[in-house]
């Protein structure tokens, strides 16, 4: 079986299994009609996705003009300026000439990529070639982060970049919201504006900065240490990856660079976030019994933290393969003689 992502980092191959024959033959399945995206509601903002482990993540906030990762570009995700690429495999990469030429055609300004700084070249190359069969370069910009760097989404909301380990330069982002507040002293006393201006414009610091992270998203990685950073930890929604859940899987998680479950839960008793959403979950486990896996595990837990999967929020829609209708070819039209 071939992945376009190298989930062990070299080739695995397993036998099949009985178990696995009796999966593939049993018919009729039910195929998905469309791309399952999911849509997950908080208190501040929707977030919007699709996340598969090889085969495709993007993971779009309307409400912040922002998609994390761009695997394959779907529609709803033109309409975000900024993508804020965690690193360059192509299940999270490949939408980036699609959005960058698109957001033109239907009018819209050009698209801005932040992306580690050591894949920044890779991307320009990317941009870039596809003008060979465009016949133009599609105006875009790109921004090479590193860990640490800040840019500014709009005035108050920051994306700041965080460190992630996977087996490409990689990276995670916390979406920031900043805000300027009055000094605790100055708000006692109740001093009227015209002498905070006068205050401020002889060059005193009136105000403090109060970051609230809102969102963190890693991206690819593994290491529980990656979660336990400062505005990862404590963002209130923490988007993270979790590929691998079965036991006989951590060999994969290791060799691939991701999360296997035992590492989300020895993060887990450390992470203040209101929502955990984990995402990238591998189909060689599936929803399902990656859901029971964890369902027993934090049973056990000390601590009930609010841990869900993306993609239980997809909106699906079946169809059920070989129940087709035959086809019958319309009627010929009747003609009234009499109207000559
Ligand atoms: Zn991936
Ligand atoms: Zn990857």
């Amino acid at each position: 079986m071939t992945n376009p992502e190298p989930e062990s980092g070299s080739p695995i191959i397993e036998p099949i299994t009985p178990a696995d024959h009796r999966i593939a033959t049993e018919s009729p399945r039910q195929v998905p009609l469309l791309p399952s995206i999911a849509v997950v509601e908080t208190p501040r903002f929707h977030i919007v996705g699709y996340s598969v482990a090889g085969e495709e993540s993007a993971v779009q906030i309307p409400e912040l003009n922002v998609v994390f990762d761009i695997g394959k570009c779907p529609r709803p995700f033109l309409v975000s300026d900024f993508c804020l690429l965690s690193h360059g495999h192509i299940d999270h990469s490949a939408g980036i000439p699609y959005y960058l030429s698109q957001r033109i055609f239907q009018g819209m300004s050009p698209g801005t990529i932040l992306c580690p700084a050591k894949i920044a070249d890779g991307v320009a190359g990317i941009v870039h070639a596809w003008a060979a069969l465009e016949g133009k370069v599609s105006p875009h910009r790109i921004v090479p982060m590193e860990v640490g760097d800040e840019f500014e989404i709009r005035k108050g909301l920051i994306a700041r970049a965080f460190a992630t380990c996977h087996t490409v330069p990689s990276l995670g982002y916390t979406l920031v919201d900043r805000r300027e507040k009055l000094r605790p002293d100055l708000l006692e006393q109740r001093l009227p504006g015209h002498i905070l201006r006068e205050m401020k414009d002889r060059g005193e610091t009136i105000t403090y900065t109060v970051d609230v992270p809102m969102v963190a998203y890693t991206g690819d990685t593994a290491l529980a240490e990656t979660l336990l950073q400062d505005g990862v930890r404590d963002a209130q929604v923490l988007i993270t990856e979790c590929t691998f859940f079965d036991p006989g899987h951590k060999r994969r998680a290791a060799v691939g660079r991701h999360l296997h479950l035992d590492d989300l839960l020895e993060a887990l008793p450390q992470l203040h976030n209101d929502l955990i959403l984990i995402s990238h979950v591998s189909r060689r486990t599936g929803l399902r019994r990656a859901a029971g896996a964890l369902k027993r595990a934090l049973s056990k837990a000390a601590v009930q933290p609010r841990v869900e999967f993306l993609m239980d929020h997809a909106q699906h829609l079946h169809v059920r393969a070989g129940k087709a209708a035959a086809f019958v070819p319309p009627e010929p039209p009747i003609i009234d003689e009499t109207d000559g």
